[in-house]
């Protein structure tokens, strides 16, 4: 829209949450090899994702579940968490996210525009990365000023 190439994607990451197990894991767990998150709540519920995606629709700001997709998801879980073969599916769900093709957000002033700037593309880390790029990003504009390195997330990487 401003004429600073962006070539943010839509994607749509998913999720499930099983009914409630006993108490067997403190840890939130990835796989480096194939696609998991895995988290299992403080009431017992397992909350699992990471990387299997459905169908994003921008332009109607809504996702579509792809369930062949999400079985995959589950199957990582029961390879890695054995205890995980007889969980319950009680929900699951999805969301448009934007991604970049590094998967390294766009933070940082506008290359073209002065009092522009951009945070945007967290490519599924938005969450955690929030507190402190909401910080960076005050600070910054602000002051026009920061600390923080941000020449690796600049915009300009995708100019033409
Ligand atoms: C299922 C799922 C699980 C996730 N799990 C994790 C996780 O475990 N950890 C993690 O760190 N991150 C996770 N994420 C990613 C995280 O949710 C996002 O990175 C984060 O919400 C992005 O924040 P944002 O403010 O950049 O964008 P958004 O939260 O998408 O906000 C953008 C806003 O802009 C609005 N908008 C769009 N176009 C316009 C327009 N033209 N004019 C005005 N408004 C507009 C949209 O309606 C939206 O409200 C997950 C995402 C999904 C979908």
């Amino acid at each position: 829209m401003l004429g600073e190439p962006a070539p943010v994607e839509p994607i749509a990451p998913m999720m499930l949450v099983t009914a409630r197990l006993p108490h067997f894991c403190d840890a939130v767990v990835g796989a480096a090899g194939r696609p998991l998150s895995f988290k299992q709540m403080p009431n017992g519920t397992v909350v699992i994702g990471g990387g299997r995606r459905g169908r994003a629709d921008p332009s109607e700001n809504l996702s579509e579940m792809l369930f062949p997709e999400l079985r995959l998801t589950a199957q990582t879980a029961m390879e890695i968490f054995p205890v995980m073969r007889g969980a319950a599916i009680v929900r699951s769900w999805s969301g448009v996210e934007g991604r970049m093709p590094d998967d390294i957000p766009v933070i940082g002033p506008s290359a073209r525009h002065e009092g522009l700037y951009h945070a945007f593309g967290f490519s599924a880390h938005g969450f955690q990365m929030g507190p402190g790029v909401g910080e960076i990003m005050a600070g910054l504009i602000a002051t026009g000023a920061t600390q923080a390195p941000l020449a690796p997330f600049s915009i300009t990487r995708f100019a033409a």
